[in-house]
């Protein structure tokens, strides 16, 4: 058995009147995120680091957000493409965790339908699809509601 792990980052602005999606959730909230696609930041970095696990380059590489075809996307898509090509490669996925920072709205209501979700996606049982939130006690860019701040890990086995 082979065994990959891979780390996935990603950042997005916030600003008034978008629409917030987060681990494929539409979260009620005033602010939402500036982006190509949906601006599922928890997603994009989930593909990255799915990504990273197999060295095949990030979602941006994939999917330009140059692109017409990925404006507005929706990144529960995108996942999906990324996970064909894990299976694809041999692999399927093991366990992902994912860290949110972001100071508002509070995501604790919505982490079960995340996790849900993306188990969904990936093909695998929500025990094995961590989804943690933070705020940064108010400190820089997150902690301003200015932006959202990602960490995700994915290890994938053949
Ligand atoms: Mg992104």
């Amino acid at each position: 058995m082979d065994i990959r792990i891979g780390n996935g980052y990603d950042v997005h602005a916030l600003a008034p009147g978008l629409p917030m999606w987060l681990g494929g959730v539409r979260i009620p909230s005033e602010t939402g995120f500036v982006a190509h696609s949906d601006g599922d930041v928890a997603i994009h970095a989930l593909c990255d680091a799915l990504l990273g696990c197999l060295a095949l380059g990030d979602i941006g590489h994939l999917f330009p957000d140059t692109s017409d075809e990925w404006k507005g996307a929706d990144s529960k898509i995108l996942l999906a493409k990324v996970v064909a090509l894990v299976h694809e490669k041999g692999y399927k996925v093991g366990n992902v965790d994912i860290t949110i920072a972001l100071q508002k709205p509070k995501l604790a209501p919505h982490i079960a339908r995340m996790r849900e979700i993306l188990a969904g996606i990936l093909g695998i049982g929500e025990d094995r699809v961590s989804v943690k939130a933070t705020t940064t006690e108010r400190l820089g860019f997150v902690g301003r509601c200015e932006g959202c701040e990602v960490w995700a890990t994915a290890l994938i086995r053949s």
